[in-house]
């Protein structure tokens, strides 16, 4: 059911926000259904400094919908790629678990498709060269493909090949005309922000040797809905995947998905094997029926499942306002930990600002003596948290919980506790 929410009087037609979706960015079909409407909230990556305090922000409609004919849950896009990857502020090699897990995919790709100093690896959004280093170590020949161009100088400074890019057929074409076809081509935490998927993927095909294999990470929907990650859709994030789906549109671009593995990053991720349709050297593992049953088991291929979501993410809201207020009624102070895209939406969303959380800290340069968008709450170095002694640290990169545990565990020196927001408050 969709809610009228404005009377044309000339035409007495009803408007519903039904009629506002776009189409479907991979089947073309109109969007006529609400996943869930997050309301208005800025670009996650636009922190704002302190002469800009007092400017208008630019909100846009945080509204994702999912398309019936393939399932593809999506955002309309509102502000081209080109304005918010040109200069981007996230570097991968912030985060040391990150960068762990880099180092063991590049082990366990090497290994598995016997990469060696006479293949070509292809990163899609290579960042700071995060990933590549690993391969570079081993003497196997890389090039990084990164939009941002802030990011790539960081890369090419460590020596990473890096090309200053966005990525499609045409991207694909001049990179197998200059530096050849890839014997593994990769994207991690990418798939998810194209506008173009299909130009993406048509691309990739492209770009991939007969006999080479693409692997992609990307959040796996199926977690988003289960364990309430309604903050991990923002607007710079387009596309949210379950395996079917994906499955579909690589299927469309003539590549076989051949095996599929359950990461835990970001929440719960995917990493996807895909080949040419064509070739058979690489049989399809039994992981892909696997998933593929256990997705439609779980009613991926039907609308009601995804009408659900909305509500439960009004009741996460609801139980981390509880929490916020009972800690402030009781004199406590807390502060936040970390300024990622998932904190913008969470914080816009909930409405939390100052009067809630005192401020947040980034080990990023770049975001600390920044305020987060929208919400205005002042971004700190992390040391700040030693001297301000806070009864809550509220963790907003939950998925990251585990590291910052580890690193901040001194805050129990004063009987400070952590917060995780999702998938339930808990307080520890
Ligand atoms: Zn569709």
């Amino acid at each position: 059911m969709q809610i009228a929410v404005a009377d044309n009087k000339d035409t007495g037609h009803k408007v519903s926000p039904g009629d506002l979706g776009g189409s479907c960015r991979f089947c073309g079909t109109k969007l006529r259904h609400t996943f869930v409407d997050l309301g208005m909230s800025p670009l996650c990556q636009t922190h704002i400094s302190l002469e800009q305090l007092n400017h208008m922000e630019a909100f846009y409609p945080l509204r994702a919908y999912v398309c019936h004919e393939c399932f593809l849950v999506q955002l309309e896009e509102f502000v081209a790629p080109g304005d918010i990857f040109s200069d981007y502020a996230y570097f991968s090699s912030y985060s040391d678990s990150w960068v762990e897990h880099a180092r063991r995919y590049a082990e366990a790709m090497t290994q598995r498709f016997s990469l060696n100093a006479t293949s070509q690896v292809v990163e899609i959004a290579s960042n700071d060269g995060y990933l590549l280093q690993h391969f570079v170590r081993t003497g196997i020949p890389v090039l990084g493909v990164e939009p941002a161009a802030n990011i790539a100088q960081v890369a090419r400074d460590k020596g990473i090949a890096t090309t200053v890019r966005f990525f499609g057929r045409e991207t694909a074409r001049e990179i197998a005309r200059e530096t050849g076809q890839a014997d593994l081509l990769l994207g991690n935490n990418v798939l998810a922000h194209v506008p173009d998927l299909n130009d993406f993927v048509a691309g990739m095909k492209i770009l991939l040797k007969a006999q080479g294999v693409i692997t992609m990470e990307f959040p796996h929907l199926y977690r988003l809905m289960d364990e309430n990650q309604f903050d991990t859709i923002y607007h710079e994030h387009f596309s949210y995947f379950s395996f079917v789906t994906v499955e579909k549109v690589f299927a469309a671009h003539g590549l076989t998905l051949f095996d599929v593995e359950e990461l835990k990053t970001h929440g719960g991720s995917l990493r996807i094997f895909a080949r040419h349709a064509n070739n058979s050297a690489l049989p399809v593992s039994p992981h892909v029926g696997t998933l593929r049953k256990r997705e439609l088991d779980g009613g991926f291929a039907r609308l009601e499942t995804y009408s659900a979501f909305s509500e439960q993410v009004k009741d996460t809201k609801r139980s981390i306002l509880e929490f916020f207020i009972a800690a402030k009624r009781a004199g406590k102070t807390v502060v936040g930990y970390g300024a990622p895209g998932k904190g913008n939406t969470l914080l816009n969303y909930c409405g939390i600002r100052q009067d809630f959380i005192d401020y947040t800290v980034d080990r990023s340069p770049y975001k600390q003596g920044k305020f987060t968008p929208g919400t205005h709450i002042p971004i700190y170095d992390p040391e700040r948290i030693r001297g301000t002694r806070p009864d809550y640290l509220f963790i907003l990169p939950w998925n990251l919980m585990d590291e910052i545990t580890g690193q901040m565990m001194y805050i129990r020196e004063w009987g400070g506790k952590f917060v995780v927001p999702i998938p339930q408050v808990k307080v520890f």
